[in-house]
Order: C-alpha cells, then structure tokens, then sequence
C-alpha cells in the first residue's frame, strides 16, 4: 500500500515537471486533503499548518461553513453575470459594509485586484476632486500584489527592474518615517497606501503615531487614506480589522486571503464620500459572484459567531509567549507581530532550512525572506495545537546548521 503511494506521488510530481509552469519553489510532495488544522499529503503524511495556506484559511481547512455554503449556493446559483444584482452579493456587501464601518463594497477574486481597484479609485479621486492627480505614495519593503500596478506599488528593492517599464504614479517612502511622507506629498498626489503590518515584508507595523501622521497629512491636502488589510484583516491580528487597534479610519480599506477563507474573494471597501466608480470604470467577469458571495457571507458569520478575532488575540500571545521561552534555548530573536501575524528573526539563512526541517518533521511554517519566519495558522488554532506546533519547532531548532 505505502509502495502503491509512493508511485502516485513520483508519478504526480514528474506530471508536475512536465506539465506546471514553474512559479514557486515547491517540495517534492503533494496536497491532498486538508481538514482543521491538517494537511495530507498523497502520501499520507500529516502537517500541522502555521502558514494557515499564507493567512487564508482563517477557519481551518475545508470547513463544514464553507462546504455548507459552497453546496447550497451551488445547487441554487452558480454564476449570473456581473450585469446583473445576485441576493449573496446583496447580503455580503450589507454585512461587511457594516462591520467594517465603510458604505460601499466592490468584491473581485484576489487581492491584487482588490488593491488596482483601489488604486483606479484613487486615481479616480485625483481626476474629479484633486485636479488631475494621479501618484499614489507607498512603503518601502511593502507588498501590495503581482499584476503591474500593484507590482508598481510594491516596494520590494527586488522587483524594481522586474517587467519594465513599470507603471507609472508610484513613489516608495521608509515606514515609520512621517518627515520623508511628507516630503513626497507634491500636489500631484492622490493617496497613501499602507499596509497596518508588512506581511510579506516580514511582520512589521506601522507606528500610532505615524498613522495618525498620515491620517493628518491625507485630510489636509483631500487625499485618499488606503489601508491594504488584505493580510491582516477579517481577525488575523486580534481584532476583525487591524485599523480597530489604531482608532484610525481608512477611506479606502482593501480585504483578501481570509476573506474567503480559502475560495477566491477580495473586496474593495470605501466610504459613500468616495463613491466615484461610473458604470463601466470597475468591473470583471467574477465581480460579486454568487459562489464567492455565499462564502464570504458564511466566512464573516462564523468569524463573528465563534469570535476568531478574540481567538487570535489569545492564542497569539500563547504563541508568542511559547516563542520567548524557545528564544532562551535557541538563537530565535525579534519576536513580533498581533494576533495570529507573528513572526521571528533567525541567523541569516537559516529561515529557509528551519522551513525545511520542519516540513520533515510535520510542522507548516513559512521564511518569506532568509532571516525571518512567519507564522499565519487558521483562527481555530488551539493551546493543544501550539503546544504541538511549539515542541516540534523546538526539535527542529535543534537540528539547525546554520546556527
Ligand atoms: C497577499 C497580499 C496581496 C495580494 O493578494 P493576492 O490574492 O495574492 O493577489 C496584497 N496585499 C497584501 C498585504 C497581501 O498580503
């Protein structure tokens, strides 16, 4: 039997080879099924998932709410059209307009999407209200998507010559640094766009007193306040939306990854102020899809019903208190993060062979760059659980090179 699965699996995996456009540097193993915080591999083998599928999976994987959702949805309506008001999509831009504290809502598939989208709406606002206004001002080190413009956007050193030409209207300022914000504000600047915490860029926030800066500086010139929460709302940090922490408001607030809790779902959120969009500036074949809508509506009620965002505020610090106590063994430093967004520094290069050893050893667990790890698992996430995902981290530090 296990000889029969090893087979699949080599055959799967030069299927793969052959026929799978290669993005990402994968292992050599397979996904097959994923339930709670579980995945199986074609070989049987079990992870524990702390990448949580990069901070999607917010309630487990293949949750009975999803399936639910998916079925019934399925069985009543698919797909309308997006020239045409579906009830789903009525009643998740009613619910999430509401718990967000925005008023309007457009919903795409991913959340590079949902971030053009607000970046069509800035530059929108820039051209009704700001005299033509068009440069958009983002952070160094940010990650905002990989269609151009959001790549554009992005402020990865990386990326800078990756597909020129770029487009154009962006400029990168330092975090944390309102003086360099304000020197690259000019009077054709339409917004700000910042994510709460660099997820990509590895687990750092944004000051209160620097949010609160470029809160000032968007209201005195009229410019477009952008919060890309894509990663860390929908209760990933602690609360349902990483902005609650700061007492600040967006104009524009971007959602992705646990939106959907798996199935592809952005939105794009903004205040009725900036309800500029004319028929035919926004759009896509998937806008407010029936499927998507169903999911969303059933993600955000279990969010709120099983109150995930208070779950991750105390499983978080369970973490990260657990992640201080491996700190006095092992050469794990710079602990950082809200909620269920956390992650560490480990000697130059050990990241990626910490993730490794892990992954032998059963554990999920993600070095977004050479010195960091970042830990996104589901919202369901248990003491039990990180005990498990704690002692397994222990033996594998133990077994680092690198260090
Ligand atoms: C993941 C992410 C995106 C891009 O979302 P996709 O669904 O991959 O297009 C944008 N912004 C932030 C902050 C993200 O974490």
């Amino acid at each position: 039997m296990i000889q029969l699965e090893k087979s699949l699996t080599a055959s799967l995996l030069k299927k793969a080879e052959n026929s799978v456009l290669n993005t990402a540097h994968r292992p050599s193993l397979v996904m097959e099924r994923g339930e709670g915080m579980y995945l199986w591999d074609t070989d049987g083998k079990r992870y524990l998932d702390f990448v949580g599928g990069w901070a999607v999976a917010s309630l487990g994987h293949s949750p009975a709410a999803v399936q639910k959702a998916l079925s019934r949805q399925a069985s009543t309506l698919v797909h309308a059209s997006p020239g045409y008001y579906n009830r789903p999509m009525i009643e998740f831009a009613d619910l999430l307009t509401n718990v967000s504290n925005m008023d309007k809502a457009f919903f795409a598939s991913s959340g590079a999407e949902a971030n053009e989208s607000a970046i069509k709406l800035a530059r929108k606002h820039g051209a009704v209200n700001l005299n033509g206004a068009h440069e958009i001002i983002t952070l160094t080190n940010s990650f905002h998507g990989r269609s151009l413009a959001t790549m554009s956007a992005t402020g990865k050193a990386k990326w800078k010559e990756l597909f020129a030409p770029k487009v154009d209207g962006f400029k990168h300022v330092p975090i944390n640094d309102l003086d360099a914000c304000f020197a690259a504000v000019n009077n054709h600047t339409c917004a700000i766009m910042v994510e709460l915490i660099q997820g990509e860029g590895g687990v750092h926030a944004v000051d209160e007193s620097y949010l609160y800066g470029l809160r000032k500086i968007c209201d005195m010139y009229g410019m477009l306040l952008i919060f890309d929460e894509i990663q860390t709302g929908m209760g990933r940090t602690g609360k349902l939306f990483a902005y609650e922490y700061y007492s600040i408001e967006p104009d524009v607030l971007t959602l992705g990854k646990g939106i959907g809790g798996g199935f592809p779902l952005s939105a794009m959120l903004t205040k009725s102020k900036y309800d500029l969009f004319e028929p035919g500036d926004q759009g896509g074949t998937y806008t407010g899809a029936p499927l998507a809508m169903a999911v969303g509506c059933a993600v955000l009620k279990e969010l709120l019903e099983q109150n995930l965002a208070g779950n991750a505020k105390t499983q978080g610090q369970y973490l990260e208190s657990g992640l201080h106590e491996l700190a006095r063994d092992f050469p794990i430093s710079a602990i950082r993060g809200k909620g269920l967004l956390l992650a560490f520094d480990v000697p130059e290069g050990a990241g990626s062979e910490l993730a490794a050893i892990c992954l032998r050893e059963g554990l999920l667990i993600n070095s977004p760059n050479p010195t960091t790890v970042r830990l996104a698992p589901p919202l369901i996430v248990t003491q039990k659980d990180t005990d498990d995902m704690l002692s397994i981290l222990r033996r594998a530090l133990g077994q680092l090179q690198t260090a």
